[in-house]
């Protein structure tokens, strides 16, 4: 089997409402897919985290690399493509490029050994996932104590375990959002924060020292990725445990994070780290220094598939009889394109999500959904 061609869809959608994490505003949701096709009709999808432009061009750039060479080849093409680019690449979009073709090369090997791409990462651990409910960004115009508390209200009701609430804006504000959104939810429900690394340590300090009473899982990019004993100082300094990861990418990129213990959960992004081969090794390099794994999601159904692919093939850290299971993150912000680029969209029932069982992904395109949501050129 050859490849013959790689192709890009980009996908865009503008916001009814536009919103604002702290580091970056919102006003349309756009994203890229990797198209993969081989000799013998076989097609493999893959999606690429971050700008879809900018890795639409970084996936052009790989592509002489690519056609005419076996799809099946993954280490041999993952080793080929990261030197075409090494010297100026490492990392950002280098990676995030090469992550949507991995995750497409090996879409391609589930469905030529007709089996799950969980099947050949070594075998299924779990056939469902509990999710957790990504939202509560701040909206124009909105109320943010009271938008937040309301929204995160309607996952409760319908049935998540667990919701993540964007901060960063400003400590008194981010407090009182997290103690609106406790009062409304009531003790059970897990809550996390997501700071979008706009916090400065001393911000981050005196945020996690009394938001700690408020029973937070996670406090999630504390400060700006690049700066690691800042992280370490916030997870010393305060008493929520940190995470992050979304912006390491390969395993170079994650080796001194986690080999300084910077983070207590990593979050690597299977369409950013370096697709399934990497991520693979990142779990590996993670559990070999005993930091929890939870990936981290921000696109489309194909890279939820890719995700969930990854999950059931995570091995339990440590083994025992009631394992710590992974969770899902679910975006539930407004993207109409989101699901509808899969045929059997992937939805949760009372918070918990199925892994698709069919070959690849296990999932189907629905390209009549590419030409609708297809990004304009303006
Ligand atoms: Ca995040």
């Amino acid at each position: 089997m050859k490849i013959t061609a790689i192709r890009t869809h980009l996908l865009e959608h503008r916001l009814a409402v536009p919103f604002e994490s702290a580091s970056m505003r919102f006003d349309r949701r756009a994203h890229v897919l990797v198209e993969i096709v081989c000799d013998d009709g076989t097609t493999g999808w893959g999606e690429c985290l971050g700008p879809a432009r900018p890795n639409a061009a970084v996936v052009g750039a790989y592509t002489p690399w690519l056609v005419g060479t076996d799809p099946l080849e993954t280490e041999k093409i993952w080793a080929r493509l990261y030197n075409a680019l090494r010297d100026q690449g490492q990392r950002g979009l280098a990676l995030t490029a090469l992550s949507g073709i991995d995750i497409a090369l090996w879409d391609i090997k589930g469905k030529y050994f007709d089996v799950p791409v969980s099947t050949l990462l070594g075998g299924r651990f779990r056939e469902t996932v509990r999710a957790y409910a990504t939202g509560s960004f701040k909206r124009d115009g909105i109320d943010r104590v009271e938008d937040n508390a309301a929204e995160v209200a309607r996952y409760h009701a319908e049935g998540f375990h667990a919701s993540k609430i964007k901060i960063g804006f400003g400590v008194s504000e981010d407090l009182a959002v997290v103690r609106a959104v406790r009062d409304a939810v009531g003790p059970d429900m897990r809550l996390m924060v997501d700071a979008n690394h706009g916090y400065d340590v001393l911000e981050a300090l005196e945020f996690g020292r009394k938001a700690a009473e408020l029973d937070i899982d996670w406090f999630e990019e504390p400060v700006v990725p690049e700066q690691l004993g800042a992280y370490r100082e916030v997870r010393a300094g305060q008493p929520i445990p940190v995470a992050g990861g979304e912006t390491w990418h390969s395993r170079w990129g994650m080796r001194e994070p986690v080999e300084t213990r910077a983070v207590d959960i990593l979050q690597p992004d299977l369409a950013g780290v370096g697709g399934f081969t990497e991520a693979r090794r990142v779990a590996d390099l993670a559990a070999l220094h005993g930091i929890r794994v939870v990936p981290h999601v921000w696109g489309t159904a194909v890279h939820i598939a890719a995700a969930l692919q990854f999950m059931a093939s995570m091995v339990p850290n440590p083994v025992r009889v009631n394992p710590i299971e992974p969770i899902l993150e679910f975006d539930r912000t407004e993207n109409p394109f989101r699901q509808a680029v899969i045929k059997t969209p992937i939805e949760h029932d009372q918070g918990v999500v199925k892994i698709p069982d069919g070959p690849g992904l296990g999932i189907e395109i629905d390209r009549d959904a590419l030409a609708e949501f297809r990004m304009r050129d303006d």
